[in-house]
């Protein structure tokens, strides 16, 4: 089973601390970028014909923010082009303030299935200082909308003057919904070149140790609400973990069409171009739009492997991990084990980093990447 990827690079505005492919004053490109993106979906659905997909995603940029007949559109190419399994999870980023009555109309004849809804926090002052175009009122009136659907909020920590307490009211509204059955918690990160790194620069931002405390908080108030933390970052309610996102982790492979995105088929991970004036003329040209390939094999793959699934609360099977590599993990990475041996937990079949260390995984994942490099 694989995954699709699908990205729409159009924003109504820039937030502060974005640096994702995602363009406020491009909308105007909407038509060519999309008659682009059938095209490269067709020839990625030939070339993979032999392949079946279990999940599709439409990420961004923000997905609602553009006209529904486009959304509309590439699944039904996605669909006519791909081997894609009739219960196949479909999700659309959403932003509150973009989604209406009519769109979602347009969404269920598509056949979406599931959404991801950007509330980041219930703050008005914050999510007006960040530059999120959306208010709490307009979270409200979509997750109302979607109230027959399967919905994963997205909550952002370690804000700008940030407190437990406003962690607390953002994560209280988020899971009053009974639809909300998944919700992501991503730390802000100030990226270079972003206006949110000026303020990290000015100090406004919170210290690392305050942005863990708050993650401490969110995992136990999530825990006290049902959903179960199965990666750093992703809680769910049982049975409704993304799974498109899980594909990821699990070193599964996924397609990824339109600007920016990355592929991972037959050991071979590439991405497209960030600009869309270069990917529309590369498309229409009848060229791959790619500016990076590698292939990711032999000690690299078991690097990936380790990273990947430590990353999550299942951790390291070493079953699989022998089926997949013909080798045995606590041989591969017996150094990195023994340096973190107070850090990971045993499991029935492999080990994970222990529940309380999970947060601060990175240098114990450095451990294992470059015991392999
Ligand atoms: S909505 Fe998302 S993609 Fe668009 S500017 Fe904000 S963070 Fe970036």
């Amino acid at each position: 089973m694989a995954g699709i990827y699908i990205h729409v690079p159009f924003c109504k505005q820039k937030c502060s601390y974005c640096d994702f492919a995602s363009f406020p004053k491009e909308i105007g490109k909407a038509e060519a970028y999309f008659a682009c993106l059938y095209k490269e979906l067709k020839a990625r659905g030939l070339q993979l014909k032999d392949k079946k997909f279990n999940t599709v995603y439409f990420g961004g940029g923000t997905p609602s923010f553009v006209e529904p007949k486009y959304i509309y559109g590439a699944l039904k190419q996605v669909l006519t082009c791909f081997n894609v399994d009739k219960n196949a999870e479909i999700t659309l980023e959403v932003n509150p303030s973009t989604i209406d009555e009519q769109k979602l109309k347009v969404y269920k004849n598509a056949g979406i299935n599931r959404f991801s809804v950007g509330l980041q926090t219930a703050n008005d002052n914050t999510l007006y200082s960040i530059n999120r175009i959306h208010t709490v009122e307009d979270f409200k009136k979509a997750i109302e909308l979607l109230k027959d659907y399967n919905v994963s909020v997205d909550v952002m920590i370690g804000l700008p003057n940030e407190t437990v307490s406003d962690v607390q009211n953002t994560l209280d509204l988020a899971t009053s919904y009974p639809q909300v059955k998944h919700v992501s918690v991503y730390a802000l990160k100030a990226e270079e070149g972003t206006p949110m790194f000026t303020r990290y620069l000015n100090g406004e931002l919170l210290s690392d140790d305050e942005v863990a405390d708050i993650y401490d908080f969110v995992v136990k108030y999530l825990y006290g609400k049902g959903y179960e933390r199965y990666e750093v970052s992703n809680f769910a309610k049982s049975g409704y973990e993304s799974k498109h996102n899980k594909n990821y982790w699990a070193r599964g492979e996924y397609i990824g069409v339109g600007v920016g995105a990355s592929s991972f088929i037959n050991d071979r991970r590439f991405t497209n171009t960030e600009s869309i004036d270069e990917y529309v003329h590369a498309v229409l040209n009848g060229k791959v739009a790619e500016v990076f390939s590698e292939e990711v094999t032999g000690d690299d793959a078991k690097a990936e492997y380790a990273m990947l699934n430590l990353r999550t609360s299942k951790g390291i099977s070493f079953s699989e991990y022998r089926s997949i590599f013909g080798t045995e993990f606590i041989v591969d990475f017996s150094k990195a084990i023994k340096g973190n041996s107070n850090y990971l937990d045993k499991t029935a079949d492999g080990l994970k980093i222990k529940d309380e260390y999970l947060y601060v995984q990175n240098s114990i994942l450095v451990d294992f990447i470059s015991e392999k490099q």
